[in-house]
């Protein structure tokens, strides 16, 4: 630390994201990346125009996949905001409705960002248990007299709560803003966004990094009523003004235009998922009922830690987070059908104790 630092700045933990390494060829399993390519579109875009354009800023209004959005989710484009990443529409949120008296709460368990941006942004941050099965509660959250971010599925426990429950969440905090982070919902469960005409205190935010096959594009949305978007409009032309580059535009489009391929592939994903889950039950693994990409599971006997080193030895890479409550899990992302037969074989010698 220099000390120029900012002295609130002194005690900030910064977000820890997933081993990248660039010095070995792993099979990679532990940042809910999709296993595919995104679809063949998205490459037709790579034409001599579009390198040559990229002298001249992109659109702020990031209009092209805006409308070809609102198109494919049937919402205004008033409704609609895109960030670099659902990481910056998390941080455009913090910055737009939370501060001193309006403050926020999120499950103990969820996705690592929401306590680093409150502390970032200097936010009280209330954290509320996940149940012992790590459902949450939805009566936890009524009447809470604070912002709420919720992420449904949850990562990394991949559970799905229920729209009916969401709903009564945003309905019992009608002056807060309640944020469901629907990062995964396409593995599974239905979106939020049904319920926005309903409620004005409700947004729903997403990305094209999970289930698009486009995380290094960094596409993220927020869905709201127009004045929610307008509010985070303005942060966000106070921030980054051009925070969606051309080729990212562009390859969103492609993605929206391809439903063919956005279907058919991840109905293999979720298949490979349903398979894998069941295998690892068969070797004594307590699996949740992931609706995601990635399932969170322990081993009755084997410690998380040593799991995971013991993977990564063998050049398998999956997430072991070491916190409370969730140090025995790995989560597991879902990877080719070839991929997680390698993981399941490798998985079964480490726990017959044919490696050591
Ligand atoms: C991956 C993830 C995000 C962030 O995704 P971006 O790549 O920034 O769009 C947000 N929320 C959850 C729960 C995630 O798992």
């Amino acid at each position: 630390m220099s000390r120029f630092l900012s002295s609130q700045l002194a005690n900030l933990e910064p977000y820890v994201p997933g081993e990248q390494p660039q010095e070995r060829k792993y099979i990679k399993l532990n940042t809910n990346e999709y296993p595919y390519p995104p679809s063949p579109k998205v490459r037709d875009i790579l034409d001599t125009k579009e390198i040559d354009d990229l002298r001249l800023y992109p659109d702020p209004q990031t209009r092209g996949l805006v409308t070809a959005m609102s198109e494919y989710y049937g919402l205004r484009e008033e409704q609609i905001l895109l960030g670099n990443g659902s990481d910056e529409i998390l941080a455009f949120f913090f910055m737009a409705f939370c501060d001193q008296k309006r403050k926020i709460g999120f499950p103990d368990i969820s996705y690592g960002f929401y306590p680093v941006y409150a502390s970032l942004f200097g936010i009280d941050a209330l954290k509320i248990p996940l149940r012992e099965d790590f459902s949450i509660n939805a009566e936890d959250y009524f009447n809470l007299d604070r912002n709420i971010v919720i992420a449904n599925p949850n990562a990394p426990t991949g559970l799905y709560l229920e729209l009916e429950d969401i709903e009564r969440i945003a309905q019992t905090n009608p002056d807060h803003v309640v944020l469901i982070d629907e990062a995964y919902i396409d593995f599974g469960g239905a979106s939020a966004l049904t319920l926005l005409p309903k409620y004005e205190n409700l947004l729903v935010c997403g990305t094209f990094s999970k289930s698009r096959a486009l995380a290094g594009a960094r596409i993220g949305f927020a869905f709201g009523s127009p004045d929610l978007i307008e509010d985070l409009n303005k942060i966000k032309f106070s921030f980054n003004p051009y925070n969606i580059n051309r080729l990212s535009l562009l390859a969103g489009v492609a993605s929206i235009e391809d439903n063919h391929y956005f279907e058919s592939h991840l109905a293999k994903i979720i298949e490979t998922r349903e398979e894998t889950s069941r295998a690892l039950r068969e070797l004594d693994f307590y699996v949740t009922d992931s609706k995601t990409n990635f399932l969170f599971a322990k081993h009755e006997k084997m410690a998380g830690e040593d799991l995971y080193l013991k993977l990564k030895d063998q050049g398998i890479l999956v997430r072991h987070f070491n916190q409370e409550r969730i140090s025995d899990y790995l989560r597991i992302t879902i990877g080719t059908p070839e991929e997680m037969d390698e993981f399941l074989e490798t998985m079964t010698a480490i726990i017959r104790g044919d490696l050591t």
